[in-house]
């Protein structure tokens, strides 16, 4: 390996370029700062990616935002880029007494509804101040404790409602009620003012510039000199200044870094003088969930607009009306399942059709991030005990470094909005940083 470039005149290399790290650059090139971004990938955006497919506009990540998201919103605002929505269902498919069956969009919107409630009853107690979550970090423990499946095992639920609960939001915990932190979903809950219309309000709305046409407003507001296809191997911080190396040997050094790579590629970048406790835990796993893949589907047949979910361990948790095509639909799935072959037409089509038996394939794109070279993971998802133990600590400045991610957010954590709000903190702490003397 060769040292092609050895630059020093940075004052702070943020690496990683999704919407945390581009945060993260343009407020420190707004107070002044001489800012490095460093991507691996040949692209802006990190986990959110517009493109196109059957000649609409699609996002393969991070899509949907909404005004109870304070940081997100505040990026439209400022850059005044309006929001689209997408198509409500007319009717729902839900897992009933084991097939699918279809429901009037207004019934299952009551029965749901009572469902969410009772499921998520006495979450204000637990986060009066839903951005602020150890707000009440005295009464957390025990609830911090708790898997969906704990919770739901404190409920007298009938065997169709558990199958509709644990369908509709294992999917958010990475696939199985057992994994992830109920907490998470309960200050969700809080966040869209505990009841069911802000739950899924956040599933709505999107920019019309697509989310990277956003993120390119924020890069054009102030650029910072950036590289792409610049994968980071090495991040040392030697008391006075940090040196950054990349896959292919360049060197860069600067007197502060923000590292905003998702949690899940901590474990891939090499610390020479180590990282805290707290991180180095993080890191084994990551906060994203290891299977998460989003498909967009080209559908024909007999179809209405119509919604779909699948029980816990459907390959495709779920299916979503986008836009009605010439020939017929284009839907948006989900899935968690490491199983499903994505690669695999038939097995695409055997899957959809498990939710909607009328539905033919007509051509589909996915991103699958769990097997992504730069994201291994999808949004991020707090283990049980993890808000009451590491999260504070997660935020941290360590030494010359800072650290900007969706996943360790104090509002919106796992969203866009958490990851312009983690941006935003960490050029704060980076730029308190730089006025001390190293
Ligand atoms: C399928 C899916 C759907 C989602 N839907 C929504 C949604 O509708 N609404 C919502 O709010 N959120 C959604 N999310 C979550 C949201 O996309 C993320 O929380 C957010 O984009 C994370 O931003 P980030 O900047 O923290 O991380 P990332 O976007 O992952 O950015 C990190 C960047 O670091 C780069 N990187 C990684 N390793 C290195 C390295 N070694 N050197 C240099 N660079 C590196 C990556 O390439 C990436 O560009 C979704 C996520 C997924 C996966």
């Amino acid at each position: 390996m060769t040292v092609e470039n050895h630059r020093t005149d940075f004052d702070a290399i943020v690496v990683g370029a999704g919407f945390a790290g581009v945060t993260a650059a343009r407020e420190l090139r707004a107070r002044g700062r001489r800012v490095l971004l460093l991507e691996a990938r040949d692209r802006l955006g990190g986990r959110t990616w517009t493109d196109t497919f059957a000649g609409q506009q699609i996002e393969l990540g991070g899509a949907w935002v909404h005004w109870s998201q304070p940081h997100i919103w505040t990026e439209l605002t400022r850059y005044g880029v309006p929001v689209v929505e997408d198509a409500f269902p007319e009717r729902i498919v839900l897992p009933t007494e084991g097939e699918q069956r279809s429901y009037e969009l207004i019934d299952a919107y009551v029965r749901i509804t009572e469902l969410l409630n009772k499921v998520f009853e006495g979450t204000e107690l637990h986060f009066p101040r839903p951005h602020d979550p150890l707000h009440h970090a005295d009464q957390l423990g025990a609830f911090d404790a708790l898997s969906l499946q704990d919770r739901l095992d404190q409920l007298d639920l009938t065997p169709d409602e558990i199958t509709w609960i644990s369908g509709l939001l294992a999917t958010e915990l990475g696939g199985s009620t057992e994994r992830g932190a109920f907490s998470m979903l309960a200050q969700w809950w809080a966040l869209g003012m505990l009841n069911q219309r802000g739950y899924y309000s956040i599933v709505s709305l999107r920019p019309r510039t697509g989310m990277t046409g956003l993120l390119e407003k924020m890069v054009e507001d102030n650029p910072p000199e950036i590289r792409l296809d610049s994968p980071v191997t090495s991040i040392d911080d030697h008391g006075d200044g940090v040196t950054v190396t990349t896959r292919s040997g360049e060197r860069f050094t600067a007197r502060t870094a923000v590292v905003a790579v998702p949690t899940n590629m901590w474990r891939t970048i090499d610390f020479p003088a180590g990282l805290p406790n707290a991180h180095a835990a993080v890191a084994a796993t990551g906060l994203g969930v290891p299977h998460g893949s989003k498909l967009w589907l080209h559908l024909r047949g007999d179809l209405d607009n119509f919604m779909a979910q699948g029980p816990q361990g459907a390959p495709l948790s779920v299916l979503f009306p986008h836009s009605e095509l010439g020939d017929g639909r284009l839907m948006i799935a989900f899935s968690v399942d490491p199983e499903l072959d994505l690669g695999s037409f038939a097995a695409v089509e055997k899957a959809v059709q498990l939710l909607e038996p009328k539905a033919e394939l007509v051509d589909y794109r996915v991103q699958d991030w769990g097997r992504d070279e730069f994201s291994q993971g999808g949004w991020g998802n707090r283990p049980p005990r993890h808000l009451t133990t590491v999260h504070r600590e997660l935020q941290q400045p360590h030494g010359r470094l800072t650290f900007a991610s969706g996943d360790i957010a104090d509002g919106w954590a796992g969203c866009i909005d958490g990851a312009v709000e983690s941006g935003l903190k960490a050029a704060h702490q980076s730029a308190a940083l730089l006025n001390t003397r190293a």
